[in-house]
């Protein structure tokens, strides 16, 4: 592979861009964005090679989109139009159903492959991008089976590279499990930072108060509304369904506290310690 084009050179796309050309020091990177005041700041960052228009994919061997998921399920069938029979095109949206559905008649449909790598920050941007995101974190990809195997091949030997590990999916299993794992915890931690920020409002003060638990609870509500409303969109269902048992919980914890009933707020505790063992190794 030699000439690749990134779709997003934010912190996804050009995190992938970093570590891809730190072990490929050969192959061409060529950034494609919305704004050219984005592809001036990937330059300057060393994130590209050089930047390109939609119209130079026919040249690419791997196209990689990174955009927020509204925009890849319009863009991506224009994409798969101009990409070479040769091509592969790899998406890594937090979504995976209408991805999916969007091109899933396209006379290129073997030429694309669905991915989610489950790796990030809070930070967006170009700027945002680093070396090793991706080392030691899972990938998820969907639907393998509709990638031509040529192209599944070199899509792997990428994501080794990386030092990814890869779980298959289907995309109804992908969006309705990573709405507990990860959109129900940032509408958590986002709906947190409003409940704080509110009542605290006239109080900067406070916040001298906040600890580390605070910060680390509240991290994510640092994420982008941009990225985060077409995910919360196009996840709709799962995604109240989260909200459900996770109000619940808190309501049912509310009641507990009413009732002074501390044994089952200590039980409730104790059983949730669990999430230790499962979360052993996971950084
Ligand atoms: P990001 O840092 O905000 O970068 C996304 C880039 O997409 C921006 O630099 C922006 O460039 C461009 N963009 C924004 N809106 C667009 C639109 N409507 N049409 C075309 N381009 C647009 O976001 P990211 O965190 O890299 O996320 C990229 C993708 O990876 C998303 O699909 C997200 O779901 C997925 N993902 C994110 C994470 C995470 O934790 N952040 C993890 C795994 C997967 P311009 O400035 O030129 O508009």
């Amino acid at each position: 592979m030699k000439n690749l084009y990134f779709i997003g050179v934010g912190l996804i796309g050009g995190s992938l861009a970093k570590d891809i050309k730190e072990h490929n020091p050969d192959v061409v990177i060529h950034g494609i964005s919305r704004k050219d005041a984005t592809l001036e700041q990937a330059l300057s960052l060393g994130l590209i090679d050089k930047k390109a228009t939609l119209d130079d994919i026919q040249h690419a061997d791997l196209v990689v989109v990174s955009i927020p998921v509204d925009a890849t399920v319009k863009l991506l069938p224009t994409i798969l139009d101009k990409v070479s029979d040769n091509g592969l095109v790899i998406d890594a949206g937090s979504t995976k159903q209408d991805i999916c559905k969007a091109v899933e008649n396209h006379p290129k449909r073997r030429n694309f492959l669905a991915a989610h790598p489950i790796a990030g920050t809070e930070h967006s941007g170009p700027s945002a991008a680093i070396n090793g995101l991706f080392k030691g974190k899972t990938n998820i990809i969907c639907e393998v089976e509709k990638t031509a195997f040529k192209l599944q091949e070199n899509a792997l030997d990428i994501f080794k590279t990386l030092g990814m590990r890869i779980r298959y999916m289907n995309p109804e299993a992908h969006d309705k499990h990573i709405a507990y794992v990860s959109h129900l915890s940032h509408i958590s931690s986002f709906m947190l930072g409003k409940t704080v920020i509110e009542k605290e409002k006239n109080e900067r003060d406070i916040f001298d108060m906040a600890g580390s638990g605070f910060a680390s609870t509240v991290r994510l509500a640092k994420s982008s509304p941009e990225m985060w409303t077409p995910i919360f969109k196009q996840n709709k269902t799962n995604v109240i369904e989260t909200l459900e048992e996770y109000i619940n919980n808190l309501s049912q914890f509310k009641e507990l506290m009413k009732q002074d009933d501390f044994e089952a707020i200590f039980d409730e505790m104790k059983n949730t310690n669990h999430i230790k063992d499962i979360l052993k190794g996971i950084s």
